[in-house]
């Protein structure tokens, strides 16, 4: 593994954080997202990380600000892939915006740079063909609060090339992250495929009037030991990704989802309580 130029697309929860770790570990780092209000907003996200890190970690603040100061900030595509090794996609969780991504991103990308996504819920092959470059794609999947939470899933499809896949590992080690490889492609990888089922189990219960967040998260702490329940986990998550996740379910055809796609957008998304992030979700804070 020989990387050292790391572009970062899509700036929201998740790609603020994978540009922000990648950065405090000694790498410099692209952060691409769609127009300047966007990138204030990664900026504004990259501030608060810094308090995090210095909350969490104990990090100096000599080393948060040299981790800022390796981020550059790009609404060009072209521009924030120029030299890049590694591309790490982290849009929006919808198939249509993705595909769209990967067709401009083969456009303009170097032809050694290599494709990762951090879709949690796609498979990478489905956009493999978009990338023009399928031996060099794959998924590298992070969970929310990376820094706490270093787990990165590591997953190839039939046509990722072997080196690709052991340089990726590497390179997960390299900033901090539990290595975590997955031999074969399975939606939802290893994490979601037991938080997802688990997520939208709560979520039905809700949405159906059986209890409220606080008695099901009460429940299931309590039942189980676990530091949180499903709705607190939920509102680090992203109310966003949840109700992404439940629409496209929904117009596939489950009902259950689509009420729920409905219920999070009234009462969460249309009044701007999208999680710990707005500091409003399930939860206050
Ligand atoms: P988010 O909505 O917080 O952020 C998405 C960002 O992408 C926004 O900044 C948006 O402006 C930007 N964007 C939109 N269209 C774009 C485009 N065409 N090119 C570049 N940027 C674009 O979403 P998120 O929660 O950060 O999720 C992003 C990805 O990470 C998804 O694939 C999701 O499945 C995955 N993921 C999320 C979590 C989580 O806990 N939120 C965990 C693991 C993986």
């Amino acid at each position: 593994m020989n990387f050292q130029n790391v572009t970062v697309a899509g700036s929201g929860v998740l790609g603020s954080q994978i540009a922000f770790q990648t950065a405090y570990k000694g790498f410099k780092v692209s952060v691409y997202d769609i127009n300047e209000e966007a990138i204030e907003q990664a900026k504004s996200r990259m501030m608060s990380l810094k308090e995090r890190y210095k909350e969490d970690l104990r990090a100096s603040a000599d080393a948060v600000d040299s981790a800022y100061n390796r981020m550059s900030f790009y609404s060009d595509l072209k521009e924030a892939v120029q030299d890049a090794d590694l591309v790490i996609e982290a849009v929006p969780e919808l198939a249509e915006i993705k595909m769209k991504f990967y067709k401009q991103l083969s456009e303009v990308a170097p032809e050694k740079t290599i494709f990762a996504t951090n879709s949690s819920t796609m498979l990478p092959s489905q956009f493999a063909d978009s990338t023009g470059r399928s031996e060099k794609f794959l998924a590298l999947h992070f969970a929310n609060e990376i820094w706490l939470n270093n787990t990165a899933e590591i997953m190839m499809h039939p046509n990722t090339d072997s080196k690709v896949f052991e340089d990726v590992i590497e390179f997960a080690k390299a900033i901090g992250m539990v290595a975590l490889p997955l031999q074969k492609e399975q939606p939802g990888y290893i994490l979601n495929s037991l938080l997802v089922p688990f997520l939208e189990a709560a979520q039905g219960l809700l949405v159906k009037g059986i209890a409220d967040p606080e008695t099901i998260d009460k429940t299931w702490i309590i039942a189980t030991g676990s530091p949180k329940g499903p709705f607190a986990i939920l509102d680090v998550v992203g109310i966003n990704t949840a109700y992404n996740i439940a629409y496209a379910k929904g117009q596939a055809g489950n009902e259950g989802s689509k009420k729920v796609a409905e219920y999070l957008k009234r009462e969460y998304i249309d009044q701007g309580k999208l999680g710990t992030g707005t500091k409003e979700g399930f939860y206050t804070y």
